[in-house]
């Protein structure tokens, strides 16, 4: 049983109820209505791309800061609660390496149990548009384009950054979940789909 005592919301003493098939913490109070089911968080990492001298490169900072400080990785981070993950992703590249990039499609995530919480970690690869790499000395203590071969040579790339760096490297731009523009017109919305995807499901008049 996760460690939570009391209703974050109304701040009683918590119970355990049973709810969905399984025992939950839960508030007493039935005007209040709170089930703890447990921590989720999302976060999101970049692949973008930039060819240097005929040679498919990978944006990569490194962590300035514990924990796995000076291991490189993906730009990224956690996305706000209020906020949209190709927004969040495009804000993480540009305060983590003031690169410009758009999101062009998703090409893997993971998702992982055992940390303080069950975490979706979306990878996404992004379009270059502009800027050079940049860091802060604190966050970041370097930031640069980086191909395979010279990953090969740096100490402590993330494993799960090269996981997606050659998951963007071996497939087309665009063959990912890509951001479908009619389904995310709803303004909390943003839909990811295959391309081919029938597009009067959302627009029936078309
Ligand atoms: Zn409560």
């Amino acid at each position: 049983m996760p460690k939570i005592n009391f209703c974050p919301r109304c701040a009683k003493p918590l119970v355990t109820t049973y709810d969905g098939g399984r025992d939950r913490l839960a508030c007493p109070d039935s005007s209040c209505g709170f089930i703890y089911f447990g921590d989720f968080s999302i976060g999101c990492s970049a692949v973008v791309l930039r060819e240097e001298d005929k040679v498919q490169k990978a944006l990569l900072i490194q962590r300035g800061q514990e924990p796995f400080a000076g291991t490189w990785q993906l730009p990224g981070g956690y996305v706000e609660y209020d906020e949209l993950l190709a927004v969040a992703v495009e804000r993480e590249v540009q305060e983590e390496a003031a690169i410009e990039a758009k999101v062009r499609d998703v090409v893997g995530f993971r998702h992982m149990l055992g940390g303080p919480s069950s975490n979706i970690y979306m990878i996404f690869r992004l379009d270059y548009v502009g800027g050079e790499p940049q860091y802060d000395g604190e966050e970041t203590s370097d930031a640069g384009f980086f191909s395979l071969e010279e990953m090969e040579h740096m100490p402590g790339v993330q494993n799960i950054s090269r996981w997606g760096i050659e998951q963007a490297l071996q497939t087309t731009p665009g063959s990912g979940l890509t951001i479908d523009k009619v389904g995310s017109r709803a303004p909390k919305w943003l839909l990811f789909g295959l391309k081919d995807l029938d597009p009067s499901i959302w627009n029936p008049t078309n």
